[in-house]
């Protein structure tokens, strides 16, 4: 099956022509970050490329190495800011269908603040 090409009108890219608002905690010139609208967990902040990437694997293999560096340092800088670190969290990146993606601009989410419950719950 093909993968989906990236849609503009997803609600992160939204985000990021400043179309719709977000709770900032983190630019630079590839990177936004904002918190969740659903937070599940005391900390929860989705880290975002700026670029039209749908995913982690179409992140990994079109980025440019600057974005793909930026990202990198820029989820551990938003953890740290967070205070996160040195209790713990989880990064999570859910991917498509299986993975029950629901927004299609590739984000990663930093949960933390507490004892997480299990990486997956029973069905
Ligand atoms: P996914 O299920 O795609 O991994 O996660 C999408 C996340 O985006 C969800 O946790 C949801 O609460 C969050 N979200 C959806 N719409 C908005 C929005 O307009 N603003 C913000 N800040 N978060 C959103």
């Amino acid at each position: 099956m093909a993968v989906s090409a990236y849609d503009p009108q997803n609600i992160f890219a939204k985000i990021l022509r400043g179309e719709i608002p977000c709770n900032k905690v983190f630019e630079d010139d590839h990177v936004l970050a904002f918190h969740d609208i659903a937070p599940q967990a005391p900390t929860h902040i989705l880290v975002i490329p700026k670029g039209a990437y749908t995913s982690y694997d179409d992140f990994a293999a079109n980025a440019s190495d600057a974005e793909i560096i930026a990202y990198t340092r820029a989820i551990g800088k938003i953890a740290a800011a967070a205070g996160v670190v040195e209790d713990g969290y989880r990064l999570i990146a859910n991917t498509r269908d299986h993975g029950r993606q629901d927004v299609p601009h590739l984000h990663v989410h930093i949960i933390g603040g507490k004892k997480l419950g299990l990486m997956l719950p029973k069905d």
